[in-house]
């Protein structure tokens, strides 16, 4: 069995909800004050450690109280953090996000994640049948580094580039799958799309974009698409009560690499990607509603 390695972010989201948004330069009273441990990084990494796969993060954390608490938790989750570096000078990563009827306002600051570097990347050794997963929140040249040496070990690479922004063709060339949204998938295919459009729309962007590499656009309730060469597999999603839906498509991503890691076949882990999804959609939150390898099975059986 192979190890999965993600290099990526971790934030430590801040919310604050209150009855109504303050205006430019108005102070309101706030309700409450909540800590969510975040990052697509971290989120992706739990995702696949809590499925009982030997999990590595590779990022940093600022020499702040936020960092510590971030590692705390990340290793009680069952996070191999020994390329997680603690770095001076910077803050973790923060997302100040405010919540009033249902409408929320976020700035994040990247922080140490900004920091993330190709030395960093290179720290761990990958080996074949590994699995190596990346984001669009810490630096793309680090990304294409990280992948590059993945190749070279002969990993399987798997980019998921959210948030959504344009990536140059040497850093896709290096991808093995690709994992995004309909949103990420209309910019990186540099075309219009919305999510009810047909699954033939989306086949036909991820097929411009798709050679040589699987493409996987995750459709919400309606599951996943996958483009494999110029063949088009729909999996469809379960039908669940969702509550909350922060999280789901991290959710996919660190199911599905942790289920190459084992050797599944592609068709078998986008439906164990798509089951694990549902349940993390029917809890609160994103990195504590990751589902266990039980739990996914039981929803699959
Ligand atoms: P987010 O940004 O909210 O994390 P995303 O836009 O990146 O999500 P989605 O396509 O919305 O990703 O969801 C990812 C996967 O989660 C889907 O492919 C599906 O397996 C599962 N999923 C999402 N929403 C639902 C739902 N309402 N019911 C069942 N499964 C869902």
């Amino acid at each position: 069995m192979g190890r999965v390695f993600v290099a990526g972010s971790i934030n430590m989201d801040v919310v604050a909800t209150a009855e109504r948004h303050p205006r430019i330069g108005e102070t309101v009273a706030g309700e409450a004050v909540l800590y969510f441990p975040g990052g697509k990084g971290a989120n992706q990494a739990v995702a696949s450690a809590k499925l009982g796969i030997p999990t590595t993060l590779i990022g940093r954390l600022g020499t702040d109280a936020f960092g510590r608490e971030l590692r705390a938790f990340l290793a009680a989750q069952g996070v191999d953090l020994a390329f997680v570096k603690d770095t001076d000078g910077t803050h973790s990563g923060t997302a100040i996000i405010t919540v009033a009827n249902a409408d929320n306002t976020i700035v994040v600051v990247p922080g140490a994640n900004g920091l993330v570097d190709a030395d960093d990347v290179a720290a761990p050794t990958l080996a074949k049948g590994d699995v190596a997963v990346s984001q669009f929140e810490i630096p793309l040249p680090t990304i294409t580094a990280f992948f590059r040496r993945a190749r070279a070990a002969g990993a399987t690479t798997i980019l998921n580039p959210a948030p959504a922004k344009a990536a140059d063709k040497g850093l896709l060339d290096l991808v093995d799958v690709l994992i995004l949204n309909e949103t990420e998938l209309g910019v990186l295919a540099g075309t219009e799309l919305r999510d009810n459009d047909a699954p033939s729309r989306f086949a036909e962007a991820a097929r411009a974009l798709g050679r040589g590499k699987i493409v996987c656009v995750t459709l919400g309730k309606r599951g996943v698409l996958a483009l494999v060469g110029d063949q088009p597999l729909l999996v469809p999603g379960h039908e669940v009560k969702a509550v909350d839906t922060t999280g789901a498509g991290d959710c996919f991503v660190g199911a599905l690499a942790s289920q190459l890691a084992t050797g599944k076949p592609l068709r078998d882990a986008l439906a164990y990607a798509n089951a694990a999804a549902s349940i993390c959609v029917q809890r609160m939150g994103a990195a504590p509603s990751m589902p266990t390898a039980e739990e996914v099975e039981n929803a699959i059986s």
